[in-house]
């Protein structure tokens, strides 16, 4: 079960966004993807949901391609674009559209709206919605289907602080059910809010694939300080030298 990347490789022209990269996702944990921007965890991302097709390896999900899930929606819920609803359609219809044409049952709809605290912006129009409003509906539209995992690209990206607990409140709580539950982030802070185990990339390869506990534990040090210090790592053992952090590529606040 959960979510299996073996020696998953990507090739776009003469680069490897993503090489001989093999790690798991359990079930019953939140574990956070990290890695600067132009890591490679979209591009992981979408070799797991079938979006892209890999040039080396393979992603499996509960041990299955995700090209050959029978009813995929009913199994993996996804948000890739937090602005993919159709701007012009209240978040409701937009709801009803997915669950009509999918065939989840009518009574699915309240209860994300629910789960995801939708209630006043039903029927709101999606493009008057805030980004971290976009990430609720899209969230929303994922858990339709009751999917047993969840992958999320950065849902973090754009919530208020109340956003935050509310997204750390849903995702333990889909973990504790013994769900999988995946969620991509550029912000070692973010991840260090809402997840339990995290996997780091850099360079379109493995990092760190550990308990998040364990990366910001050592006394006195900073999330800032557990980041440039596994870059570091990875950037050594691989004979290199270590250049100048992006900005933002930990700790911080905000995109
Ligand atoms: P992240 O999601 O961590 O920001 P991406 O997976 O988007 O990283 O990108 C990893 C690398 O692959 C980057 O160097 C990016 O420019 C490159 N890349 C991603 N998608 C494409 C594409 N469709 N065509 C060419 N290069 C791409």
């Amino acid at each position: 079960m959960g979510i299996q990347v073996q020696s998953l490789g990507k090739q776009y022209g003469k680069t490897w966004a993503v090489r001989d990269l093999s790690f798991e996702v359990q079930p019953g944990k939140v574990t956070g993807f990290l890695g600067p921007n132009g890591a490679g965890k979209s591009t992981t991302i979408r070799s797991i949901v079938g979006l892209d097709r890999p040039t080396t390896g393979r992603a499996l999900i509960d041990g299955v391609r995700y090209v050959r899930l029978r009813a995929p929606l009913r199994e993996v819920g996804t948000v890739l674009d937090a602005r993919s609803a159709h701007r012009s359609r209240r978040a409701v219809d937009h709801l009803r559209t997915v669950a009509a044409t999918h065939g989840f049952r009518a009574a699915r709809i309240d209860e994300v709206i629910g789960l995801t605290g939708l209630e006043s912006a039903a029927r709101v129009r999606a493009g008057k919605f805030s980004l971290g409003m976009g990430q609720r509906l899209g969230i929303a539209v994922a858990l339709l289907g009751d999917p047993h995992t969840l992958i999320l690209d950065e849902p973090v990206n754009g919530l208020d602080p109340d956003g935050v607990a509310w997204i750390r409140g849903l995702l333990s709580a889909l973990a504790a059910e013994g769900r999988t539950v995946f969620l991509s982030s550029h912000l070692l802070s973010e991840l260090a809010l809402v997840a339990d185990h995290v996997v780091v990339i850099g360079r379109g390869e493995l990092i760190a694939d550990a308990p998040i506990a364990e990366l910001t534990s050592d006394a006195g040090r900073t999330l800032e300080e557990a980041y440039l210090r596994l870059t570091r790592d990875a950037v050594e053992y691989r004979g290199g030298q270590v250049g100048e952090p992006q900005p933002g590529a930990a700790g911080g606040s905000g995109a």
